[in-house]
């Protein structure tokens, strides 16, 4: 007999969850960043072992709603919350307060789904303190998303909170996501890596054209910020920051899919985006009306 059903990592902003995401994939697919905020979009990740398959959702960092993007992102955080079969609540261990996943995310009720919370960075602890948390947190698991330390008995966790089920996607599948979805994330993620002021927050990737049938592979990308200012920033002088940009993105992008990539990087200006409903709607984000 088989299980199946969906794993959702929820946590605070830079617990771990995409390095996890990651990890547990063995393939980048959910973008990590040192920055907190770095996941917008709920990431669908397939994890199948010999016998089970788990549909893993990558959350946004649940976060207090400043602003209409975040209130887009705390909506997809809860929704997935409320999909899920499993719930893992990653906390980072060498961070001192813990607050159970009810009073961190605010929630009026207590989840339907079993909650399995998991220590993460205990490669940054000393072993008393590790101990010292062990005791304070005896139902807890303790891992390193980075080093892999504890991972395949938090999986065996995870496996026996499923319910019995026939697998749900083909053994070979990694995502259910587009391939250009991953792509317009990895031109995110450089971003984020090579600017570092304010910048990043207010960039966003459409991707335009996906031209698979061409050699090399076309992509057409545009990355939208929110002032003049901040174009400036990303074009660079003479044009080098958006070319770095666009090289390290590429190189990433022909890694994921396996094949030569022309990347023609645009950037926009689209005034206000984060806090304009039909702007955040036109680039993927769907704000809750209340
Ligand atoms: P998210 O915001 O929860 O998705 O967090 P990320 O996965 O983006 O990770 C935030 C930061 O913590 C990044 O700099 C990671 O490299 C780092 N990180 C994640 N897991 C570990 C870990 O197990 N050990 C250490 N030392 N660093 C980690
Ligand atoms: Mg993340």
């Amino acid at each position: 007999m088989t299980r199946a059903g969906i794993v959702t990592l929820v946590g605070k902003p830079n617990a771990g969850k995409s390095t996890l995401l990651n990890r547990l994939i063995g393939q980048k697919l959910s973008i990590v960043s040192p920055k907190p905020q770095s996941t917008r979009d709920r990431v669908v990740g397939i994890l199948t072992r010999d016998d089970a398959q788990m549909m893993l959702l990558d959350t946004p960092g649940l976060l207090d709603p400043h602003y209409d993007l975040q209130r887009a992102m705390r909506a997809v955080s809860l929704a997935a919350i409320g999909d899920a079969d499993v719930i893992l609540h990653l906390v980072d261990a060498t961070q001192p307060s813990f607050e159970s996943l009810v009073a961190a995310a605010g929630l009026a009720a207590q989840p339907r789904a079993p909650i399995i919370t998991a220590f993460n960075k205990v490669d940054r602890l000393l072993a008393e303190d590790l101990n010292l948390l062990r005791n304070e947190q005896p139902g807890a698991s303790f891992i390193s998303a980075a080093n892999g330390d504890g991972i395949v008995k938090l999986l065996g966790r995870l496996t026996d909170s499923l319910p019995d089920s026939p697998f749900l996607y083909p053994v070979d599948d990694v995502s259910t996501q587009q391939v250009r979805y991953f792509a317009a994330e990895l031109v995110r993620e450089t971003a984020l890596e090579q600017l570092d002021d304010e910048v990043p927050y207010s960039v966003a990737v459409g991707i335009e054209e996906f031209r698979e049938d061409r050699t090399p592979v076309y992509i057409r990308a545009v990355v939208y910020v929110e002032r003049e200012s901040q174009k400036r920033i990303f074009v660079g002088s003479g044009g080098t920051k958006i070319r770095d940009i666009g090289r390290g993105a590429r190189v990433k992008i022909e890694a994921l899919i396996g094949s030569k990539v022309y990347l023609d990087l645009w950037v926009k200006v689209l005034p206000n985006w984060r806090k304009t409903p039909s702007a955040l709607a036109r680039l993927g984000y769907h704000v809750p009306q209340d």
